[in-house]
């Protein structure tokens, strides 16, 4: 008899399943369809023993101590911050669009405190920002827009920017000075040996038993259990009874080059030519040292596996209905990004599936999440449990980072 039957192992089912194994003494059986864990966010080593993210690029980012602080249980990091270029014009500038970004595309020389000056110059503000071309064309007009973002989204999404909730391209900010991250927050870093190890340490307790190329609907019926966290999507959940809820795929072509270093930065956007958006070098991403390079180009599609929620009206409205479903089901949690039906990124889905938790337990999320800390400091689940691996392709344990990337 399993406590909680567990559907998805990526971060909101294998958080949940950490917190109640570890922290309630739950008995847990954690189901995916797919043959490992970690859901979007797998890592594992090519052919070439390059350390590859499956499921497209994923850097992990969070301005939540909290957060940060429970997956550092179970990882040490590696600093990163993460830099993208797009190809625009024949160049490849920085993106977010910064004071190099303009200077470079209009061989100007502009200083940070003209910035603003010349972003007024060209905006077209927008009296109530809805969707995700007001964002853009509101801040930085819409000569700009077209080069980095209508191209990009209408690929991306299938979808035009007017068509889209505006918190879609608000993802990515405007800078006047020249600081060219994607990212701004507080803790910027990659787990040292990958995501999968940190998933196999989270997972790492006796209470915790796995199921792999399983779909909990082949085994519900015969396993008994008393609550289930459902982290699949919601509308699969519910046999699609209002319709399907439109979830954006992606194909993911791998390839490896016989040369050390193709790209520049670890993410070159692509807004305005070919059928993928993005292409990614991952040893920008791991530091790992290797003679060859991997990377993976991303083609957007409408069908296959659902990787995003497709944010806009229409949408949030039918998944209002599902979501009242859901709150019918006292037997089910609904966590994560695909059973929520939320743009997330993973630090917000810990963070869910932490809050979720402290509700189960009657705690404040602090105190429910603190827990763990206070337990002896688990340096086991640190030290690799044995080498699953051939060395040459483990990566080292203080990679050479490397500069500038
Ligand atoms: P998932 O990881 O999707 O896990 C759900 C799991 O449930 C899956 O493994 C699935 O197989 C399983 N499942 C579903 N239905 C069933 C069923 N019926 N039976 C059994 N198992 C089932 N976030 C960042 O913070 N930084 C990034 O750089 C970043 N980059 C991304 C790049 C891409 C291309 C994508 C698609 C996402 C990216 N994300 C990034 C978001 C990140 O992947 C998600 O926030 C996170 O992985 C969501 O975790 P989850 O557990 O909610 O869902
Ligand atoms: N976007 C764009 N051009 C870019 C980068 C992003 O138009 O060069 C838009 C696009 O709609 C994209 C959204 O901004 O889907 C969010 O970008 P982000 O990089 O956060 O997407 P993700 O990493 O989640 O795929």
């Amino acid at each position: 008899m399993f406590d909680y039957l567990i559907v998805g192992a990526g971060f909101a089912g294998s958080v949940l399943a950490e917190r109640l194994a570890r922290g309630s003494n739950k008995k847990v059986l954690l189901v995916d369809r797919r043959p490992h864990i970690g859901g979007n966010a797998y890592d594992c080593y090519d052919d070439a023993g390059i350390l590859i993210h499956k499921y497209g690029p994923h850097i992990f980012h969070t301005n939540s101590r909290e957060v940060f602080e429970y997956l550092s249980t179970f990882t040490r990091w590696r600093p990163y911050e993460h830099r993208v270029r797009a190809s625009v014009d024949g160049q490849l500038v920085p993106i977010p669009i910064n004071l190099d970004t303009i200077n470079q595309l209009y061989g100007l020389k502009l200083t940070s405190l003209e910035m603003e000056g010349f972003f007024a110059s060209v905006a077209e503000p927008r009296e109530v920002v809805r969707t995700s071309e007001d964002v853009v064309v509101g801040r930085v007009g819409r000569e700009l827009y077209e080069k980095f973002f209508r191209g990009y989204t209408r690929k991306q999404w299938g979808l035009d920017p007017s068509q889209l909730d505006a918190m879609v391209t608000a993802r990515v900010p405007v800078r006047t000075n020249r600081d060219d991250r994607y990212f701004a927050d507080t803790y910027q870093a990659m787990p040292l040996r990958g995501y999968t190890r940190m998933f196999e340490n989270l997972l790492d307790h006796d209470n915790v038993k796995i199921l792999l190329n399983t779909d909990y609907r082949e085994i519900v019926d015969v396993i008994p259990y008393e609550k289930m966290i459902y982290t699949g999507p919601v509308d699969e959940f519910f046999d699609y009874r209002y319709g399907k809820l439109p979830y954006r795929s992606l194909r993911f072509e791998h390839e490896t080059v016989n040369q050390e270093w193709v790209q520049p930065v670890a993410v070159v956007n692509y807004p305005n030519e070919h059928l993928y958006t993005r292409v990614t070098e991952f040893k920008h991403l791991t530091g790992q040292e290797h003679r060859k390079s991997s990377l993976v180009y991303e083609y957007p599609l409408a069908e296959g596996d659902p990787y995003y929620p497709v944010p806009r009206p229409e949408n949030n409205e039918l998944y209002k209905k599902y979501q009242a479903l859901a709150e019918e089901r006292s037997d089910v949690h609904f966590v994560g990004r695909l059973a929520t039906y939320k743009y997330y990124n993973m630090d917000q889905v810990v963070a869910q599936a932490l809050s979720v938790y402290a509700r189960i337990v009657g705690q404040k999320r602090s105190e429910a999440t603190r827990a763990e800390a206070q337990r002896p400091a688990a340096p086991t689940v640190l030290t690799p449990r044995k080498e699953r691996r051939p060395a040459a392709s483990v990566l080292a344990e203080a990679p050479a980072v490397r500069t500038g990337a």
